[in-house]
């Protein structure tokens, strides 16, 4: 049986003392997000999602969707906390409060992100897609369009969708086909297939808002031809009313590996009317805004996976008693499996790469909060071109590494976590699905190094490898902090010379490039975590009488980060300089 507590102390101690980013504590409407506020945010985000969202996990998983009579319905359970989610006001916490939101900011949500995360996917998913398609409409909605659906949705009495893929176009959107017919007043008809659409269909909310990428006759093949259309399963009259269906069918549900409470539907749009967000044959720029944030989140999504995965696996370890350990403690009898170093060694393994990432994601979310809301146009370009860079990386590392966590947690209940009676294989199944979805861990990376590092010619990285250095050069003289600065001092020579390597190979080698990239963001995304862990420690060891036990802690955990994972950067980057020779040269049968 899955057990899961919230993380909530090192939630509070990031939100406490590493909120240091100058530019966000800049941000005039935050002046009163104080530590009590998130505290008692984070208290009733622990208690639902404990309580009430964690039984949803095995349901969905028992019992996953199914499609009747055209309609589908959600697994048993969904509806009641559905329902209790949306009257404690939790579809709302980061929208306007001009449309009905609370307008808290990410340094606070993305924990609950990650609490929602660890309790259900599934469940996590309905909401998660609303908030996407809030924040599409709400950058690039007309003033009517926004009156008309925000509200509902910000109250979470409608949901969202956001619909791109077909079955002939995945990860190159530019092959899609969904047509789009102006009429005479001004909407569109729209007809086509889409297929893996996430809350396509359910029965939690009176209505869905859609958001369909689509292309109209006139418009230029391939991606500069695309433009996204609203369209409401059932229509919304002008007072806001619901009017007459849509004409939006789902002609199916997909049978999954995990996440079977999600609905992954095929939706038929046969003259479906539609209304235009943003500039025509834009489209793919207005559905960037919903997709930047949304793969931050599916890196959360891996991260809070890992948490109950590794939450788990530590008490099976603390109760599972098999053979002698080398410091046996027993004189007759088994050990604790805790007490085997291997094991120890995969807990910590666990523990330091999460610890890390949720740093990192907490700097993350402050510059996102300046990217947005930043009085001064220059600082928010910058922290926009930031997000830019280490959207693919949070994305794709903490998902992938939320595919090591939750197989080695698997591992450490031997074969118990092999069949479905303890609950932690669900982990990995659920987890499979995030370096997938929402644009391929591979073309992530590929975007990362062809074209965020030469952003602003290049400017972007060498600013931020530029600020670490500094970080390092300021622990220097910290006599405790400087054994960490100097490992990741040799880790950022490392990453410095890797850019190197590609801006050379780049124009004339560059299947070289390409068989790189996967390394690449390996190597930058375990710098950055390192970099998150340096700051940490600089408060640890300034607090460490304060919460000996906590801080005490940090700095075993992030020992066993630096000397034990960091490493990995010598043979991502080894291999990667070896070149495609031995790739391309290889001819399969
Ligand atoms: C459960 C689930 C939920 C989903 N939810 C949604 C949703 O809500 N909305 C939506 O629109 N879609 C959704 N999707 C679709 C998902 O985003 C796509 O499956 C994904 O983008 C990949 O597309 P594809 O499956 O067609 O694979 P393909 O694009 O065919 O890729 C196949 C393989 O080729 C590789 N590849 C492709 N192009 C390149 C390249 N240029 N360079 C190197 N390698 C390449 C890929 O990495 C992959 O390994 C969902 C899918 C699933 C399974």
């Amino acid at each position: 049986m899955i057990t899961y507590n919230a993380p909530i102390d090192d939630m509070i101690f990031l939100f406490e003392k590493l909120r240091d980013n100058k530019h966000y504590n800049e941000i005039k409407k935050y002046n009163e997000i104080n530590s009590n506020l998130a505290r008692d945010i984070l208290g009733q985000a622990a208690k639902i999602t404990e309580n009430l969202i964690l039984p949803l996990a095995k349901a969905g998983d028992d019992t996953p969707c199914v499609l009747e009579n055209g309609v589908v319905r959600t697994p048993p359970g969904y509806k009641k906390v559905y329902e209790k989610f949306i009257q404690d006001g939790w579809t709302s916490l980061t929208c306007d409060p001009k449309y009905g939101g609370q307008g808290i900011p990410k340094t606070i949500s993305i924990f609950f992100d990650e609490m929602l995360s660890s309790a259900s996917l599934s469940f996590k998913l309905y909401s998660e897609l609303s908030v996407g398609a809030y924040n599409c409409i709400f950058c690039h909605g007309s003033d009517s369009i926004k009156k008309k659906f925000l509200p509902k949705i910000v109250e979470g009495k409608w949901s969202g969708t956001m619909c791109l893929t077909e079955p002939i176009c995945g990860t190159d959107l530019g092959l899609l086909k969904t047509k789009a017919i102006e009429q005479k007043d001004g909407t569109y008809k729209l007809s086509g297939q889409k297929i893996f659409i996430t809350s396509g269909d359910h029965d939690l909310t009176e209505n869905i808002i859609h958001l369909v990428l689509a292309r109209t006759p006139d418009a230029p093949s391939g991606t500069k031809g695309i433009s996204l259309f609203l369209v409401p399963k059932i229509q919304v009259k002008e007072d806001g009313s619901l009017g007459s269906k849509n004409k939006v069918s789902t002609g199916s549900i997909e049978s999954k590996m995990g996440i079977k409470g999600s609905a992954t539907c095929v939706l038929n749009f046969d003259e479906s009317i539609g209304y235009m967000i943003g500039p025509k044959n834009k489209g793919l720029n207005s559905m960037f805004t919903m997709m930047n944030l949304e793969r931050i989140v599916v890196g959360i999504q891996g991260l809070g996976i890992s948490e109950i995965a590794y939450q788990n696996a530590l008490i099976y370890a603390k109760e599972r008693k098999q053979g002698k350990s080398n410091n046996n403690k027993t004189t007759n009898g088994a050990d604790l499996i805790i007490d085997h170093v291997d094991i120890k060694r995969s807990l910590l393994n666990m523990k330091s790469i999460i610890e890390g990432e949720r740093a990192l994601s907490f700097w993350l979310a402050q510059q996102i909060e300046v990217s947005l809301y930043h009085s001064n146009n220059k600082i928010k370009q910058e922290a926009t071109d930031l997000v830019s860079l280490m959207t693919p990386v949070v994305k794709s590392l903490f998902t992938e590494m939320g595919m090591e966590i939750t197989s080695d947690a698997m591992q450490i209940f031997g074969g118990y976590g092999y069949t479905k009676d303890q609950g932690i294989e669900q982990l990995y199944r659920d987890n499979r699905i995030t370096p997938i979805y929402e644009g391929i861990n591979a073309v992530q990376s590929i975007d990362l190094v062809f074209r965020k590092l030469f952003i602003s010619n290049g400017h972007v990285i060498e600013q931020y490898i530029e600020s670490i250095r500094k970080e390092i050069k300021k622990n220097q003289s910290e006599i405790k902090i400087k054994p960490f600065a100097e490992k990741l001092n040799h880790y950022l020579e490392i990453l410095v010379n890797f850019t190197n390597w590609i801006k050379t190979n780049i124009k004339e080698h560059k299947d070289n490039v390409s068989a790189a990239c996967n390394d690449y963001l390996k190597v930058l995304g375990l710098v950055a975590i390192a970099f998150s862990w340096l700051k940490v420690l600089e408060v640890t060891y300034k607090e460490l009488k304060n919460n000996k036990k906590f801080f005490e802690n940090k700095i075993e955990t992030a020992n066993f980060f630096f000397n034990r994972v960091l490493p990995r950067i010598d043979a991502y980057y080894n291999s990667a300089v070896s070149g495609s020779k031995y790739i391309m040269n290889f001819k399969f049968d």
